[in-house]
Parts: C-alpha cells; structure tokens; sequence
C-alpha cells in the first residue's frame, strides 16, 4: 500500500484516541506510519529515525524492538494464544507474572488483579473499594477524593478522577461520586511567598477542609500520581506524601497510588510509592509491566484490603467483576519478558543515573532562559515550563501555542518530545535505557528548539 492510500483510508475510516477534531475537519491530521524501532528509536514509512524522548506514551520503557520480548510473545501465541482467567483457570505466564509482580511490590502488597490498561484497573480499584466498604457495613463511605490535574484514565470514573477539564467538559462529569483537591505544583503556587513547607501545609489544609465539608465517614479513597503525569510532570513539594499520608489515616481513607507510569523503575526505584516513603493500601500499574509490548494492568491489593475482600463470601456467587481478556496470556507472557529484562538491563539503575543526569544537563542547558519558568523532573521524567513573564510566571496566552510549536521544533531535529496538556509544558520520559549519547542529543535539540521558537 502506498502512504497516499493509507492516509486516504486512515481520514476516512479511523477515529484516532485523543482526535483533534476541529483540525480534522480542516484535514489537518497527516498520519506518521510507523514502522519499527530500536532501542530509544522509532522509524517511519519516510525512512525518518526520530529519538523517542517520550517512549510512546511513557510506556515503552525497555526500549523498542527487544527480542526477548518479541519471543515470548511468539512462543506464548503458538502455545496458547487465549484461555480466560477466571478462578480456577490460569497460565503459566499470568500466574509467574503475579508472584513476579508481588516480589516487586512494596512489602504490605498481597494480590494482583489483572486488567488490559491504566483505566480499567483504576475502575477496578473503585470498584474494589466500594466492594470494602460494603463489606465492612459502611455503604456511605463512598467518595473518592482526585486532584486537579492528576491523570487516572478516561473512562466515566476514571475520567472523574482525572482532574483536567478536557476530560470533563461535554461529557457530563464529574461523577458526583468524585471531589478534587490542590495540585501539589509548588512552581504554581498561588501565594509566590510561600516556602515549600508552608505550600505543603495549605495542601494539607486544603484537604482537611475538603474532608471536613464533605464528611469523613463519606470517603473512601484518595487516588494519586507519586509524581504528577499528564498534568504537568510535576514531582511533590518535599514531605507532601507524608503530610498527605498522616490526614488519610486520621480519617480512615484508604491510599490508591497510580502507579501506571511511575511503576517499574521510572523514578529510579521499583515503584514511586518506594521512592516517597507512600504507604498505599491500593497501587495501580499499567505501561511498565509489559513496556507496552501488549495491553496488560494491574491493580496490587494490599493484605489489609485483602483481608476484607476475603470476607466478602457471597452465597449468589463469585465477585461481579471480571473481564474477558484479564491476565490475557499474551500480556502475561510480555510481562514476564520484559521484568526480566529491566533486571538483566538493570534498567531501574540506570533511570535513577541517567535521569539525574538528563535532568541536570536540561537545567544547565536551557533553565537560564528568559522564557524558561521552571526546569524539573525525578528519575527519568523531566519537563520544562515556558512562562512569558519569569518575574510574575504569567502564563503565555494558549493561542500562542508555545508548547506545540517547540514540540514541532524538536521533531524537525528528529526528537519526539510531549506538549503536555496543561500550560506550556515540553515533557520528556525516554526509555530507561537511554544512554548519556541520547540524553546529551535530546537536551541539545531542546536548546537549539527554544532558540528558533523564542529567540
Ligand atoms: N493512570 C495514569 C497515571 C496514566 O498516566 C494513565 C495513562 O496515561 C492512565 C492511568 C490510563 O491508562 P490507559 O491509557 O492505559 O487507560
């Protein structure tokens, strides 16, 4: 097929995740065929070689193109390409995944429950506390409390969770369900006189109060990010998760960490939870388990909410929660794959060095510009904040589309970098397998991309 014919069809008959609708009516929508990949490297059908500085969706954390992986996946699909999982029925590879998954885990953790994707084991997650609650005869602690700007999926719940009003707005949500509270963005601060003690302390009130109004005996949950994604690659004020942490017990809140893009390895420890000293009774995981080789998730229960599930024998039969394709023999498989691969590659190891590194040399790099507001990041997540005004932070006005058009800058010099949805934010989480090369490759386009777009 020639690339006129798959873009002819690819207008016509596909209806892209996340379409710009507005610019597809204009036919603004030019498709990349991509067609393989190597370590950070992705190319396409134009025999372009673009460094991948966002691994697909932060996803792609090994890296392109691993045998190891493809190989599993072969054998897994000649050996048996499906068979459900539910109880009494399982594989090889699902079951090794789950104990692999547990020894990984934090301490406290005692089950995986295995879903497709980040969204559908966040349904999961509620629905498993909600099942608690009712367990425990307390049908009125029901409600989940969100941040603003956190990410937890685009479903009808998941989407109330996800705190970006895109994900709201001409969808009737959020569910009422759902009550959001402060990002803890510290560079976004309201009051710029705060120091990061007294910032954390207003998220700490801010919560409190919510809590207050709403009524302890109301909520079940608080839902989490370690380190803010989608909403701006924001790490934590210090000693926010402990602050955060200490309220949740006082009122009997269980603590869901998303851990879909922090899990395995991003941060430069196993999960982010370990990373921040977070305690969840509940921990999400998604992207890094299989490094996206194949759709596969994961929500990780801990024993003090198992030891209620447990309880929850029901004389009609099992738990009304299941889903065709969970712990698809196939995702198993690449899971299995790819966490032996992050421990032979020692790949944790290297997102702990190289993000440092990369983080650094970004800093150095651009963070003196005029325009450059904010330069941060933890292990190998890394974004760069444009303002207008550095003495005041304004905010470029959004039709000057400031992050779009860096990210443009940087694809012309062949890195893919992510314009993220909130503000004018570069966002960069490459494979964790990138090399002082690349990284030193990324932060040079980086510079040069500031240059031609802003002077
Ligand atoms: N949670 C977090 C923190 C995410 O970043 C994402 C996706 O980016 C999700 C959940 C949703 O995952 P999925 O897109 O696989 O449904």
């Amino acid at each position: 097929l020639t690339n006129d014919q798959l873009s002819q069809w690819d207008r016509e008959n596909f209806f892209h995740p996340s379409t710009h609708l507005a610019q597809h009516a204009r036919g603004e929508s030019p498709s990349r065929i991509v067609t393989g990949g190597d370590g950070v490297f992705i190319e396409d059908r134009d025999g372009n070689r673009l460094l991948d500085g966002f691994a697909g969706l932060y996803c792609v954390n090994v890296g392109y193109g691993r045998t190891e992986i493809q190989d599993a996946i072969a054998a897994q699909a000649r050996e048996l390409a499906y068979y459900h999982a539910y109880v009494g029925h399982g594989t090889e590879a699902s079951i090794t995944l789950s104990k692999m998954v547990l020894d990984r885990a934090p301490s406290n953790m005692s089950k995986v429950y295995f879903g497709l994707g980040g969204s559908d084991a966040n349904e999961t997650n509620i629905k498993l506390v909600w099942y608690y609650n009712n367990i425990l005869g307390r049908p009125e602690k029901k409600k989940i409390i969100s941040r603003w700007r956190g990410y937890h999926g685009s479903g009808l719940m998941t989407g109330s969770l996800t705190g970006l009003a895109g994900f709201h707005k001409k969808f009737d949500l959020p569910l009422s369900q759902v009550k959001h509270t402060t990002a803890p963005d510290y560079f976004r601060r309201d009051d710029l006189n705060q120091t990061e003690a007294q910032f954390v302390a207003h998220c700490v009130s801010e919560l409190e109060a919510l809590i207050e109004r709403e009524g302890a005996d109301t909520i079940a949950a608080f839902i989490g990010e370690p380190v803010l994604g989608t909403g701006g690659l924001v790490p934590p004020p210090a000693g926010y998760w402990e602050a955060i942490q200490k309220v949740l017990k006082r009122h009997d809140i269980l603590m869901i960490a998303d851990e879909v893009v922090t899990g395995f390895g991003r941060l430069g420890t196993m999960f982010g939870s370990d990373h921040y000293g977070i305690e969840a009774d509940i921990i999400t995981i998604a992207k890094g388990l299989t490094s996206a080789y194949a759709p596969l998730s994961g929500s990780i229960i801990s024993d003090k909410v198992w030891k209620v599930l447990e309880q929850g024998t029901d004389e009609n039969g099992p738990i009304g929660h299941g889903w065709t394709y969970s712990a698809h023999p196939i995702g198993a498989a690449a899971g299995v794959a790819n966490l032996n691969l992050i421990d032979s590659m020692d790949l944790v190891d290297n997102a702990g060095k190289m993000g440092a590194y990369f983080n650094k040399a970004m800093a150095d790099a651009v963070g003196g510009h005029a325009h450059v507001g904010d330069v941060r990041g933890e292990g190998l997540l890394c974004a760069v904040e444009f303002v207008e005004d550095k003495s005041d932070r304004t905010f470029y006005d959004s039709s000057k589309k400031i992050g779009p058009q860096l990210a443009a800058a940087l694809l012309k010099r062949n890195v893919i970098a992510r314009a993220m949805p909130q503000g004018d934010i570069i966002g960069f989480a490459p494979p964790l397998c990138l090399s002082k090369t690349e990284a030193d490759s990324i932060v040079l386009s980086m510079a040069d991309s500031i240059k031609e777009v802003l002077g």
